[in-house]
């Protein structure tokens, strides 16, 4: 197993990832909010946590991974102000409760399946843990971590030192992110609390209820992630992964109430997924912005562009969607794509056979191709790029590195289906479907394009406008075509 480090959100630095029982990762991922469907940024999130599993099972690892649904308690505000999102749902649509959460769920899950995304080994929704969370909230409150007050049941923020402890944030903002909350609902002691069940206060409209010792009532949304987790993975966790804006309040009351539940550390690596924006700002359900997958179809995009699209930019920066960027991604998929086929034309034409999916412990070895030798070169660089936090960017250079090394088609094609087990970008599926016509005409126009801007090119130069010169030569760059000056003229090459 190779090393691999991964920026920790709880250490504010790259940290090499140590599970706690190797070969196996517990990994936890906070699940959807089945009261809409889940937009295209929800959708990144769950892309690059997909990315992360499948880079651990490739470079060794056995990746246990657990999510929850939430289908109650997640309230309009995440500090517990406002109405359950699950019913703000149901209203919307006439449904009840249990309907919306069905039907969301499976949209939900049929999108990850259109983006390669593997379904979690354990899925669960909340409303199935209802008695899981009772015993640690009662737990909780033998151990004096909670209190009733206007008929909720709080957890107490003051009886940790560490509360703070993920958000590496400056203690007095988050105290005045929180402080409107505070006016709002009187019944907290400290700012910071949050709702481990509700009953009167906050119940009056709420569809869905169970009789608890604090009296008939719903949880709050943070405990059923600490719950769902621990039920099935354990006391520890070595991964658990989210989108950024899950940080505060979100994990940060997760680890409140599991340390205190567990009395020691409770989960050791922080995963957080930076967002998708769009101009407006953040893509999010509340705000109306977003897209789905379904749309994106409707539009004529294959989603596995938009995965494709996802894995071009680090999963810790913030990324803007605009149709022009899925675009040119969509172009240099399909350009990948077709850069496939002609080597899996190749191949058969060598072989006089259909091209058939070859593994990586079945090369075809030749004097010539020195498979054994370059696959453990491109593997450590792939592995490299991966295991250097997640740097899917840095990997598909390798796998571009691939395509333009001195190997033979088949040896190209075998790597590249190897790498695709951690990109899930049906590679050798998409290409093979790629018919010669095709193939034929665009190959043809892009020559015709390139060769053109190159005749533009040597025109500028020929008059000394090098400036213009110096812009197509970006221009094809930015394309993923580089020019080559050569004594003989101007060569390309696509990268
Ligand atoms: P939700 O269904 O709202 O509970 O969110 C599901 C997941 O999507 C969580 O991990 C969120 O942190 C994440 N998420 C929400 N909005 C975005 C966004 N615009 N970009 C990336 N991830 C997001
Ligand atoms: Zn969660």
């Amino acid at each position: 197993m190779s090393s691999i480090r991964l920026y920790n959100t709880l250490t504010n630095k790259n940290d090499e990832l140590k599970p706690i029982n190797p070969p196996e990762v517990k990994m936890y991922t906070c699940g959807p909010t089945v009261y809409h469907y889940a937009h295209i940024g929800n959708l990144r999130s769950y892309i690059m946590e997909d990315i992360l599993e499948k880079f651990l099972n490739y470079a060794g690892y056995r990746v246990n991974r657990v999510m929850n649904i939430t289908d109650v308690g997640h309230l309009t505000s995440d500090a517990d102000t406002g109405e359950d999102k699950m019913l703000k749902g149901a209203k919307r649509e006439k449904k009840s409760v249990m309907e919306i959460a069905k039907y969301y769920e499976d949209a939900f899950f049929d999108d990850c399946s259109k983006l390669n995304i593997k379904k979690p080994d354990t899925v669960e929704p909340a409303t199935d843990c209802i008695p899981d969370f009772i015993n640690v909230i009662d737990a909780l409150e033998k151990k004096h971590y909670a209190y009733r007050a206007g008929g909720n049941v709080y957890f107490d923020t003051s009886k940790l030192k560490t509360y703070y402890q993920l958000s590496n944030q400056d203690e007095e903002e988050l105290k005045d992110a929180v402080r409107e909350d505070v006016t709002v609902d009187s019944n907290k002691k400290n700012k910071t609390d949050f709702v481990l069940w509700f009953t009167k206060s906050k119940f009056d409209n709420q569809e869905l209820k169970w009789d608890s010792p604090w009296g008939t009532g719903y949880p709050g949304w943070h405990i059923e992630c600490s719950c769902i987790g621990m039920k099935h993975l354990g006391e520890t966790l070595d991964i658990h992964c989210g989108g950024v804006d899950n940080i505060f309040p979100h994990h940060t009351n997760e680890i409140a109430q599991s340390e205190a539940y567990v009395g020691h550390k409770w989960c050791n690596h922080w995963f957080h997924v930076a967002h998708l924006n769009v101009d407006s700002g953040k893509m999010s359900k509340s705000a109306d912005n977003f897209l789905t997958v379904s749309l994106l179809e409707e539009k004529g995009y294959n989603p596995l562009a938009y995965r494709y699209f996802c894995l071009q930019s680090h999963y810790r920066k913030p990324l803007v969607f605009s149709f022009e960027n899925l675009d040119n991604a969509a172009r240099s998929y399909e350009k990948l794509l077709k850069r496939l086929s002609v080597l899996i034309k190749d191949v058969e034409a060598k072989t006089g056979e259909p091209y058939k999916v070859k593994e990586i412990e079945e090369p075809e070895k030749s004097a010539t191709c020195k498979f054994d030798e370059v696959y453990k070169e491109f593997r450590e660089k792939f592995n490299d790029a991966l295991g250097n936090d997640l740097n899917t960017a840095a990997a598909f250079t390798v796998l571009y590195d691939v395509l333009k090394a001195d190997i033979c088609s088949n040896a190209k094609l075998i790597i590249v289906n190897d790498f695709d087990k951690v990109f899930s970008l049906n590679l050798i599926d998409e290409a093979m479907k790629i018919g010669d016509d095709s193939t034929v005409t665009i190959d043809a126009d892009l020559e015709g394009y390139i060769l053109s801007k190159i005749e533009e090119r040597k025109q500028a130069k020929k008059a000394k406008d090098f400036a213009k010169a110096d812009a197509i030569r970006d221009e094809l760059k930015e394309k993923g075509i580089e020019l080559k000056d050569t004594r003989e003229g101007t060569t390309y090459t696509l990268v």
